[in-house]
């Protein structure tokens, strides 16, 4: 078995060749696997150092995961707000605030939406009949009535 130091330790013949193993590349919570990879692995310190053609395929594969999964985000993030019959100017004044043409910098992949957002688009996808109650909270009845009682409270507290 080949066997070299290992240059992160320094463990002598502390690594060990391998051939045709599968890695996994992550972004956020979605991976992708990529099969036959050769390399050293360090049997110390866990060290992975692959083989000159593996390191380009591994390092090509990460950064293609990112592209596509930026791309797959942006494409939900349309899909969704057409589904829920709104424009990007609708989407923007709802659900996201921030500049006028954020959303349609997030379905261009320009930018990444901010998790909470992303999350409430997919929750939205799965719940469209929510979008009622969406309409009503931002018409915000309940938030004045919270702070009318809070002028109340205030004004009571002053008179006692
Ligand atoms: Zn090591």
């Amino acid at each position: 078995m080949k066997k070299q130091d290992c240059a992160s330790c320094g463990a002598q013949n502390g690594m060990q060749h391998f051939e045709a193993r599968a890695f996994t590349v992550d972004f956020k919570q979605l991976n992708r696997a990529i099969r036959d990879l050769s390399g050293w692995q360090c049997q110390v310190c866990d060290e992975i150092e692959f083989d000159p053609q593996s390191a380009v395929r591994y390092s090509q594969a990460g950064d293609q995961l990112i592209e596509d999964s930026k791309r797959v985000m942006a494409d939900e993030m349309k899909r969704i707000r057409r589904k829920l019959h709104f424009t990007q100017k609708t989407a923007v004044q709802l659900l996201s605030g921030g500049g006028h043409n954020a959303f349609s910098r997030y379905e261009r992949a320009e930018i990444e939406p901010p998790k909470p957002l992303f999350i409430l688009m997919r929750l939205l996808d799965r719940h469209p009949e929510l979008v009622n109650d969406l309409l009503e909270i931002s018409k915000g009845a309940d938030m004045s009535h919270l702070l009318a009682a809070k002028e109340l409270e205030r004004q009571t507290a002053q008179g006692c």
